[in-house]
């Protein structure tokens, strides 16, 4: 199904809700009519994004971060305070500007548009934003957007990285989906199939895409934005991530804490999204085929001990809160197997083949093996959510495993 299609409509899904999708216009344009069809509009920019797009210099809000802008409150509050002139917002940028605007937006009431300037995240039909709170990320319900400008002229020209991102964004809703589908049959969380129905075609056409993408050719850049779009409205379906993100989100959500607990600017998104993607992937190899691992105690002293070598006490202590809470099932592997066979062989060798385009193996190795092993045996810790690092861990092969899939790279 195409965006367009899902935007405005009302379902009875046979989940058992009724889902409610947010109007949303969606209009290819080039970025010059933005401005002559915004009249009373902020836009908001930073210094990569302010010559893609000429707009008035007087409605024109600049921030600049010395080497990225971050998704902070003191920029929020900066953007609301500037915002209270006019009756919209438009963020001509990626997924930091997009989040600082929609969130500013909700709190003071204006409305809400954006031109997105790479096919980079799934944020843009979203409606929460993560906003860094005294150096902690919190997600807070902000607002869909009215408009969404898509200009394939400045998407295509997106930032190399940020259309690598772009596909390891996407690739991850395979594992989302895999995660799901066990949670659903082993901690009986509710399942909604919709918002796998509605995304599976164009995903895989973006998935066999990948190197267009990466060539900047039109058409793929086309279908990666509305791949990435259909996926953001999934979550605003659901009203969660969940559709949207499992084992490999952990991964990547715990390498970025470590990154900003560092006091360093982590990756892009999606390309830490992509590692997650690469270990998700191994770790359903093994269940899919039966390879068994060594199995080792991984006690709570170890890993409390692991998580204290990168991360502050308080944040360890509310970790290790949220893992004792958790509820790991015990999961007939054999039942698991079934349940996710026709997935798998559909879509990983073309997931495979995507990750090997983006390059994941050096975005590994720039994380770093050691770090990433680490990462792999502790990202089941820092949420309450089901994932196949679960499974693997009530298996007792979860330590032995992050040691073998860094061996896979
Ligand atoms: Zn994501
Ligand atoms: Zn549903």
């Amino acid at each position: 199904m195409r965006v367009k299609d899902l935007v405005g409509k009302r379902i009875e899904c046979t989940c058992g809700k009724v889902h409610e999708i947010p109007r949303i216009d969606i209009l290819l344009v080039c970025a010059e009519e933005v401005v002559s069809s915004s009249t009373n509009a902020l836009f908001l920019v930073d210094e990569n994004t302010a010559s893609l797009v000429e707009v008035p210099r007087e409605r024109c809000l600049l921030l600049d971060g010395s080497e990225r802008v971050l998704a902070t409150m003191e920029n929020v509050e900066k953007t609301m305070e500037k915002l209270r002139d006019y009756e919209e917002i438009v963020p001509i940028g990626s997924g930091t500007l997009t989040d600082i605007a929609r969130y500013a937006a909700f709190l003071i009431g204006k409305d809400f548009s954006c031109v997105p300037t790479a096919p980079s995240v799934d944020a843009y039909t979203s409606t929460v934003a993560p906003i860094l709170v005294h150096g902690v990320k919190k997600t807070f319900k902000a607002k869909p957007p009215r408009r969404i400008f898509l200009d394939t002229e400045i998407l295509k020209n997106a930032l190399f990285d940020l259309l690598r991102a772009g596909v390891g964004d996407i690739a991850a809703k395979v594992i989302a989906r895999m995660d799901w589908v066990l949670s659903n049959a082993f901690t009986g969380e509710y399942l909604c199939d919709f918002v796998w129905e509605d995304l599976k075609d164009v995903l895989k056409e973006v998935l066999k895409s990948t190197p267009n993408v990466l060539k900047r050719e039109e058409k793929a850049v086309e279908v990666l934005t509305e791949g990435l779009l259909v996926s953001g409205l999934n979550m605003t379906i659901v009203g969660n991530s969940r559709p949207a993100s499992g084992a490999e989100h952990m991964v990547s959500h715990m390498v970025e804490m470590y990154y900003e607990e560092k006091g360093k600017f982590p990756p892009f998104h999606g390309l830490t999204v992509a590692v997650g993607t690469f270990v998700a992937m191994k770790a359903y190899e093994l269940i899919v085929n039966g390879i068994e691992l060594p199995k080792e105690d991984f006690s709570l002293a170890e890993r409390e001990r692991e998580l204290k070598e990168m991360f502050e006490e308080e944040k360890v202590r509310e970790f290790l809160k949220t893992y004792k809470e958790k509820k790991i099932p015990k999961v007939d592997l054999n039942k698991a197997r079934k349940m996710i066979l026709n997935v798998y062989e559909e879509y990983f060798p073309l997931l495979e083949d995507a990750l090997e385009e983006i390059g994941v193996r050096d975005l590994i190795e720039d994380l770093g093996r050691e770090l990433l092993a680490k990462i792999v045996r502790l990202s089941n810790t820092i949420r309450d959510r089901f994932t196949v690092l679960d499974i693997l861990d009530s298996e007792r092969t979860l330590k032995s495993f992050s040691e073998w899939v860094i061996q896979q790279v």
